[in-house]
């Protein structure tokens, strides 16, 4: 039996640990925070979840630590209605963990440990091969190994979603980016991916996105919503305004809102005309995934 899924995420799950502070440290700096909470989050299962949350067939294909976290993990994706086929545990291997600490406004830091989600490969990809051939979206982040990530836009046949986050160590290969669709870095990710160095407003990005092989880049610029560049022009997509309480997971609902818009079949800029509605009420809530909102909840959160 094969089951039909509206959209792919390959990437990365992770236990977050979070702990609400004053401040974040400075080097050599200790803080003392709040309660230590637990969330399953990374941006694959993140994204993953929103998309889920939104109401699509999601499938995630990575890999879990034979551990707590990983079994946390596989628990919370699994009710959210995600399908853990793909989702392999991994022998003798932690679960990828992120250590945030939360600012009282909402700003963070992070630190994140991979554990299993660098041990995902290629092979990986290949034995998902039929979900990635049936699949409407394709949604892809870079907290997993490069060549898992590249074998996985080639193997796509629908719409191939990259988010370049964490933003990578060495510019992208044109050989990947040339089997993505829709490009989605931030300021900073963008900055990255086309070398550039200094601020990047809106007038930069629109001119670094059209650098970049890809049809469309769609760039998140958290309060000020996002940018939509196509075929030489650029629309700004203003965000709801709001008072944050913590940011966490607002750029993974923004791809899995994305995502879920193109399934149904909107537009690239009706689509992030409803991802920065879902980025926005996602920061209302703490947390990674606790805080992914239902299409019912992104109404209710940002109703004045
Ligand atoms: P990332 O967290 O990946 O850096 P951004 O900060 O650009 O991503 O945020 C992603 C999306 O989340 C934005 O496009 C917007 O929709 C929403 N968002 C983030 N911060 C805010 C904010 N302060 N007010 C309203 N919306 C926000």
């Amino acid at each position: 039996m094969s089951t039909i899924h509206d959209i792919a995420v390959v990437g990365s799950a992770n236990l977050d640990l979070v702990v609400d502070v004053a401040h974040v440290p400075l080097v050599g700096e200790t803080v003392m925070g709040g309660d230590l909470q637990r969330y399953p989050g990374g941006k694959g299962a993140n994204q993953a979840v929103a998309a889920a949350r939104l109401g699509r067939h999601v499938a995630m294909i990575g890999r879990l630590g034979d551990d707590e976290g990983g079994a946390i993990l596989r628990s919370a994706l699994e009710a959210d209605g995600i399908d853990t086929a793909h989702l392999v545990t991994t022998a003798d291997v932690p679960n990828g963990v992120a250590l945030i600490a939360v600012e009282h406004g909402g700003d963070n830091a992070i630190v994140v440990s991979p554990g299993a989600n660098a041990r995902v490969s290629a092979s990986d990809v290949d034995a998902a091969g039929p979900v990635l051939a049936s699949a409407a979206v394709t949604l892809l982040q870079l907290e997993i190994p490069l060549d898992a990530v590249e074998a996985a836009a080639d193997a796509a046949t629908g719409t191939v979603i990259l988010n370049p986050a964490p933003a990578p160590a060495e510019p992208l290969s044109d050989a990947l980016l040339q089997n993505v669709d829709v490009v989605v870095p931030n300021q900073t990710e963008l900055a990255t991916l086309t070398g550039h160095r200094g601020p990047v407003d809106a007038v930069v990005a629109a001119e670094l996105a059209a650098q970049l092989p890809c049809p469309v880049v769609v760039i998140t610029l958290g309060g000020d919503g996002a940018l939509v560049v196509t075929e030489g022009t650029s629309t700004h997509v203003a965000a709801p305004s709001v008072g944050p309480v913590d940011t966490t997971a607002a750029g993974d609902s923004f791809c899995g809102a994305l995502a879920d818009a193109l399934v149904g079949g909107a537009g690239i800029v009706e689509a992030a005309e409803w991802a920065v509605r879902v980025g926005a009420a996602t920061t209302l809530r703490p947390g990674a995934q606790p805080s992914l909102p239902t299409p019912a909840e992104v109404e209710a959160l940002l109703r004045p």
